[in-house]
């Protein structure tokens, strides 16, 4: 499907300066959220990432490696 920026992107081909300007002002700009760059190491999941610390693990990663990590569980262990 074309987008509203290619419909009018292509009515200005014939206008190099107002193309450019058009270009130059509402071209998409790439957000951190469109590249997925937040990852699990582990297994590559982007949901429910876990960034704190810098552990970058999804939370099913977390829960099978937290022991190793040096995490522990205070209270009832079940
Ligand atoms: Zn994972």
């Amino acid at each position: 499907m074309e987008t509203s920026f290619e419909r009018i992107a292509k009515n200005l081909t014939g206008k190099p300066a107002k193309y450019s300007r058009f270009v130059r002002f509402n071209k998409h700009k790439l957000q951190p959220h469109d590249l997925r760059f937040r990852r699990c190491i582990r297994c590559g999941r982007s949901e429910a990432h876990i960034g704190v610390h810098g552990l970058n693990y999804c939370r099913e990663c977390f829960r099978e490696v937290a022991k190793d990590l040096g995490f522990k569980k205070y209270g009832k262990e079940v």
